[in-house]
C-alpha cells in the first residue's frame, strides 16, 4: 500500500480527481476553440465569396452585353485555389448548378449536408457553412462552402497526447509527493510516540526510585527492629517469619518496579520447562475457571533451558492472561510447548477477537494499550524478559485466533 495514512490516501484521491478533471477541462477549451477557428474561417469566407460574387454579377447585369465565356463562375476556381483551407464552394440558382468546385462534385455531397449547412455542419473532417445571396436580392442565389479541418483535427490530436501526457507525469509526480508526506507524517508520529513513552518511562523511572528509596529504608528498620524484638522474646518466631516473608515481598516488588524502567538483571539458572508450566497451570486455572475458559496445557517431554525462572514465569502469565481478558468469557487458550534444533518455543494461543492489524506494531511499546485500566507494560515486560535471555517474541493475529510465541535459545552444550 502506497499510503498507510486513509487521510493522505483520500487527498491525493480527491488532488488526482480535481487534476484530471482539469486536464479534462483543458482538453474542452483546445477543442472549442479550434472549432470556433474553423466556423469563423468557413463563415469569413462564405462573406467574402458572397460579396465577391455578389459584386461580379451585379456588374455583369450592369453591362449591357456579355460574352458567353464571363457568364461562367469558373474562371473563379483559380482564384479560389489560393485559399487551401478551402475545400469546395459551390453556386447554384434553383437546380442549375453555377459553380463546383468540391472535388467530387457536388452531387456526391450527403443530403445531410444541404439539411444541416445553414446552421454549420462539422462531417469528415470538413465544416459545411451555407445561405442565400443577400448582396444579390433580384436573384436566389444559394451558396455552399467548405472548410478543411484535418488540421485542427490533427491539432487536437497532438493536444490530448500532450496532455496525457502531462497527466501521467503530473499524477505519478503528485503521487511521489504524498507518498513523502505520508512517510515523513509517519516517522514524525513515531518520533512523537517514542518520545512520549521515553518521557514517561523517565517520570517511571524518577517514581520507582524514589519508591525504592522511600520504602526499603523503613522497611529495613522495621525488620531490624523485628529482629530485636523476636530476640528480646516479646515475639513468636512464627510471626515474625510471616512479617519477614512480607517484608521481602514488598523489596523484591520495589525491586521488580525499578527494572521496569532500568533494565534487567536476569539470572539464569536450569530450569526445567515441564514444572514451569505445571506452575502456571496451577496458578492460573482458577482465573481460567471463573471466566468459563478452556485452557489446556501441553504436556511435554522434559526440556531444560537456562531461565531467570521468576521473570519467565511472569511473562508466560503476562501473555496469558491477556489471553483471558481478550476472550472475556468462553473461550479457549492454549499453552503449548515447540522444541527446534537451536530454540525452545513457548506458545500462547487463543480463540479470542484477534488484534487489529494497525494495533500489531504497537503491542511491544511500553504504555500502548487498548484497556481502561490497561498501563501497557505487560507486553513491554514480556519483550525485555525474552530478549535479556537472548530470544524474541512473535505473534500471528487474525479474527478469532491469536498466537504469541515466546522463543528462546536453547543453551550451548
Ligand atoms: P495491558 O494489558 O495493560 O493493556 P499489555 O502490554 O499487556 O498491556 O497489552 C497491550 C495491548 O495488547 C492490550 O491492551 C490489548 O489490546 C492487546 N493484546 C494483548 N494480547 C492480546 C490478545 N491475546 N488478544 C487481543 N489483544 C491483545
Amino acid at each position: 500500500m502506497l499510503f498507510t495514512d486513509k487521510k493522505h490516501r483520500f487527498v491525493f484521491l480527491i488532488a488526482l480527481v480535481i487534476f484530471f478533471l482539469a486536464t479534462l477541462a483543458e482538453l474542452f477549451l483546445i477543442r472549442t476553440v479550434l472549432e470556433k477557428n474553423a466556423i469563423r474561417n468557413a463563415r469569413s469566407a462564405f462573406i467574402f465569396l458572397e460579396a465577391r460574387i455578389g459584386a461580379y454579377l451585379e456588374t455583369l447585369r450592369l453591362l449591357p452585353q456579355v460574352p458567353e465565356y464571363l457568364q461562367d463562375l469558373a474562371w473563379l476556381t483559380d482564384e479560389l485555389q489560393g485559399q487551401p483551407s478551402l475545400v469546395g464552394v459551390l453556386v447554384k440558382e434553383g437546380n442549375s448548378v453555377l459553380l463546383d468546385t468540391f472535388p467530387e462534385g457536388f452531387f456526391n455531397l450527403p443530403p445531410e449536408v444541404f439539411e444541416k449547412c445553414r446552421q454549420g455542419l462539422m462531417m469528415n473532417e470538413v465544416y459545411f457553412y451555407c445561405g442565400e445571396f443577400e448582396s444579390v436580392p433580384n436573384r436566389r442565389l444559394f451558396l455552399l462552402v467548405g472548410i478543411d479541418l484535418s488540421y485542427e483535427h490533427q491539432v487536437f490530436k497532438e493536444a490530448v497526447i500532450l496532455t496525457l501526457l502531462i497527466f501521467l507525469t503530473g499524477g505519478v509526480l503528485l503521487g511521489l509527493a504524498f507518498y513523502y508526506v505520508d512517510r515523513l507524517s509517519r516517522r514524525q508520529e513515531e518520533l512523537e510516540r517514542r518520545l512520549s513513552a521515553s518521557e514517561k518511562l523517565a517520570a517511571m523511572g524518577k517514581l520507582s526510585a524514589m519508591i525504592a528509596h522511600e520504602i526499603r529504608n523503613p522497611l529495613n528498620s522495621i525488620l531490624m527492629g523485628l529482629q530485636y524484638m523476636a530476640e528480646m522474646g516479646e515475639l513468636s518466631p512464627e510471626v515474625l517469619q510471616t512479617i519477614r516473608q512480607e517484608a521481602e515481598r514488598l523489596t523484591e516488588l520495589t525491586g521488580e518496579l525499578l527494572s521496569y524502567t532500568k533494565g534487567f538483571e536476569i539470572h539464569p539458572e536450569p530450569v526445567s520447562v515441564r514444572q514451569l508450566l505445571e506452575e502456571l497451570k496451577l496458578k492460573l486455572l482458577p482465573r481460567a475457571q471463573i471466566q468459563n475458559i478452556d485452557f489446556q496445557v501441553e504436556t511435554v517431554p522434559d526440556i531444560v533451558l537456562h531461565l531467570d525462572r521468576r521473570w519467565v514465569l511472569r511473562a508466560l502469565e503476562n501473555v496469558i492472561r491477556n489471553a483471558f481478558e481478550a476472550i472475556g468469557k468462553d473461550g479457549h487458550v492454549w499453552l503449548r510447548v515447540e522444541e527446534r534444533p537451536q530454540e525452545v518455543v513457548f506458545l500462547i494461543e487463543d480463540d479470542g477477537p484477534g488484534i487489529p492489524q494497525k494495533d500489531q506494531e504497537h503491542l511491544f511499546e511500553p504504555f500502548f494499550t487498548t484497556k481502561d485500566s490497561g498501563f501497557g507494560l505487560g507486553l513491554y515486560l514480556v519483550r525485555k524478559v525474552v530478549e535479556a535471555h537472548g530470544g524474541r517474541v512473535e505473534v500471528d493475529s487474525r479474527k478469532g485466533r491469536t498466537v504469541f510465541r515466546l522463543v528462546f535459545p536453547k543453551p550451548h552444550i
